[in-house]
């Protein structure tokens, strides 16, 4: 399998160097060159089939020979060693949780599965990485944790994650803070934006580039990207009647999550259609009504994973649908929810049924309630994409003694954190790098 770059400057290349690198010289994003067709026994038997399996062969097509089966079987074992347990909310909708690894976010799948092939990579042939493996990432909140927990104590890579000052809750932070000693988490005295900045600018400097081998692990990485269609999968698994298939409704921001449940569609996995579920932040949404895409800055909302201005993925989806707009829409039907319904649902759901779901969720859970008001006789499920405990503000504020701290996020919050405090200034992050 070669991964072509979307911007179709840059010559074509296998997982390895499309996980390496990130994005393509050209800077587009990097493409399957063709959908593996999955083997109808997989589908068919899904039930009779462990999560290692069913993961190890839905992945094994995009990375070739790049990694050996029996290693790829191991990193995808590692990969996913919690549940993914589809839990009935109400007749027609289920909840598949998402938030049972150990930064309690989704994100802990992507970040574990590239962070494993990285370290794979680096001890195969160790002479290909002349300078020291340096991952950078700036984070508004879950991607720093799951990049971070996902390469602790890793061998051969550094990590070093940008966090904007007091912008992050108190878990997020434990989780950037207290890890292994290959893990440096940069407190910046300024914004998200500013973290952004300095990260690309070392990108593209050449005296850290001369001494580092600097990597990047955003959600546009292949390796982040293309294991989430596990999720969709282990959905299928767990859903009871198989011939009437799921409508999925996927809270959206970034789109990388969506474009994999897509991908796993169309390699043959039955789905009956597909939300996106954006918060105030509803680009897509307004593209897919008037055909018009308007990037905007993001605005702040109460699901703030998802405030996303100009989404990276999207470019992904029109590809997958031949640039047709008309395709898109038969499979996905955009929604944006603003925050006064996502408290209402997160509210009324909890109240109707004990389910305490969390703002993301409540945007996914809103708009599939609208789905299926116009379609009746179809089911859904909603990704919750983060366990509550992470967003405990609006939780405790709505419903007061609703929500349980989980025993692993106590044991946390005792850890000892390690964290260097620096300006938004390049060159503070300059020197940081050059000093590990
Ligand atoms: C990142 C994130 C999302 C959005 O996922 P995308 O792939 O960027 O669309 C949704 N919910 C949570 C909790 C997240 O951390």
């Amino acid at each position: 399998m070669q991964f072509y770059s979307l911007h179709k400057t840059a010559p074509a290349v296998s997982f390895r160097t499309a996980a390496i690198s990130g994005q393509a010289p050209d800077k587009g994003l990097y493409f399957p060159e063709y959908i593996p067709r999955l083997d109808q026994g997989l589908i068919d038997n899904i039930e009779t089939l462990a999560n290692e399996e069913i993961a190890f062969r839905v992945i094994h097509p995009y990375v070739g020979n790049d990694i050996d089966e029996a290693s790829l079987y191991r990193i995808v074992s590692e990969t996913i060693q919690f549940p993914f347990p589809l839990v009935p909310v109400t007749e027609k909708i289920s909840s598949l949780e998402l938030f049972h690894g150990p930064t309690l976010a989704f994100k802990d799948v992507g970040a574990r599965f590239m962070s494993r092939c990285l370290s794979y990579f680096i001890q195969k042939d160790p002479g290909a990485f002349s300078k020291k493996v340096t991952v950078l990432v700036a984070t508004s909140g879950d991607t720093g944790g799951a990049v971070a927990n996902g390469f602790d104590n890793v061998p051969g890579i550094e990590v070093v994650i940008l966090y904007p000052s007091k912008r992050v809750s108190e878990v997020q932070e434990k989780q950037l803070t207290a890890n292994g000693a290959n893990i440096h988490a940069l407190e910046v005295n300024g914004s998200f934006d500013d973290c952004q900045r300095m990260v690309k600018q070392a990108f593209v400097n050449e005296r850290l580039n001369q001494h580092l081998y600097l990597t990047s692990a955003n959600s546009i990485n292949v390796a982040r990207w293309l294991p989430q269609q596990f999720y969709y999968f282990f959905a299928y698994k767990q859903w009871g009647n198989k011939n009437n298939p799921p409508v999925i409704s996927v809270p959206s921001g970034n789109f990388g999550n969506i474009c994999a449940g897509l991908l796993a569609k169309a390699s043959g996995l039955p789905v009956e259609h597909f939300i996106a579920a954006c918060n105030a932040n509803d680009v897509i949404p307004g593209f897919m009504q008037t055909g018009e895409y308007h990037p905007q800055p993001a605005h702040a909302t109460l699901s703030n994973a998802m405030d996303v201005g100009d989404p990276s993925n999207f470019v992904r989806v029109m590809e997958l649908f031949d640039q047709q707009l008309n395709l898109v829409k038969e499979n996905v039907t955009a929604y944006s929810i603003d925050d006064a319904t996502t408290v209402q649902t997160l509210t009324d759901v909890y109240n109707a049924t004990g389910y305490l779901l969390e703002p993301h969720g409540a945007v996914g859970y809103t708009a599939l309630e609208k789905y299926l008001e116009n379609h009746p006789g179809k089911k859904g499920i909603v990704l919750e994409t983060a366990h509550p405990v992470k967003f405990p503000a609006v939780i405790n504020e709505v419903l007061p003694g609703a929500l349980q701290v989980p025993a692993s996020v106590a044991a946390l919050m005792k850890k000892t954190s390690r964290q260097t405090v620096i300006q938004p200034d390049f060159s503070q992050l300059e020197d940081f790098l050059l000093s590990i």
